[in-house]
């Protein structure tokens, strides 16, 4: 049998959040061959690109899976189209937003699937939430593990870390 694989999937939404993320927990729990085997807290961040539009909910899991990383990409896509994930103008409101930021030691360039993410050490709101669940997972191209990659980041959107409740939808 081959050896289980662990990826690290970021997760944000900032239109009805707690119900979007709530169900979309769910439904990683459901992909096959895998198991969700760590949850980040959720955080609060200030969008970016367009300031105008609602604070988001960003959190990461990490995930066991037997699935290639295609077959994990297929399956976080399923989850967007189920939660209705519509394409509007790049960096405005989102459903929900699924981003594979590692799998195992995989550098992937391609056009379809990038890992580890390209905006993972740049952006605090999926760097931060990794940190908090995997502090040692090697970022591949650094050689180091992401807890001593944080000077990196430049774009710092974190309002605050809320539990869940906190976050329901009004
Ligand atoms: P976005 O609008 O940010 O969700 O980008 C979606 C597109 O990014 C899809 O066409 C994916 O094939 C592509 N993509 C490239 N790398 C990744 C990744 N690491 N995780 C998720 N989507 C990715």
């Amino acid at each position: 049998m081959s050896q289980d694989s662990i990826a690290y999937v970021a997760i944000g939404s900032n239109i009805a959040p707690f119900r979007q993320i709530t169900r979309c927990l769910d439904l990683l729990h459901g992909i096959p061959a895998s198991g969700v085997c760590a949850e980040s807290s959720w955080y609060r961040t200030r969008p970016w690109g367009i300031e105008t539009q609602p604070d988001f909910i960003n959190l990461v899991v990490g995930l066991r899976t037997r699935l290639s990383p295609l077959g994990l990409l297929r399956e976080t896509q399923g989850i967007e189209v189920k939660l209705k994930r519509r394409r509007g103008p790049k960096n405005g409101p989102r459903t929900i937003d699924l981003d594979i930021l590692l799998f195992d030691q995989l550098i992937l360039k391609e056009s379809h699937l990038q890992v580890p993410h390209p905006g993972l050490l740049l952006r605090d709101f999926m760097l931060t939430p990794l940190i908090e669940i995997a502090p040692d997972a090697v970022h591949p191209e650094h050689g180091l593990p992401v807890s001593q990659l944080a000077g990196e980041i430049r774009y710092r959107q974190i309002i605050d870390r809320s539990p869940p409740a906190a976050a329901r939808d009004h």
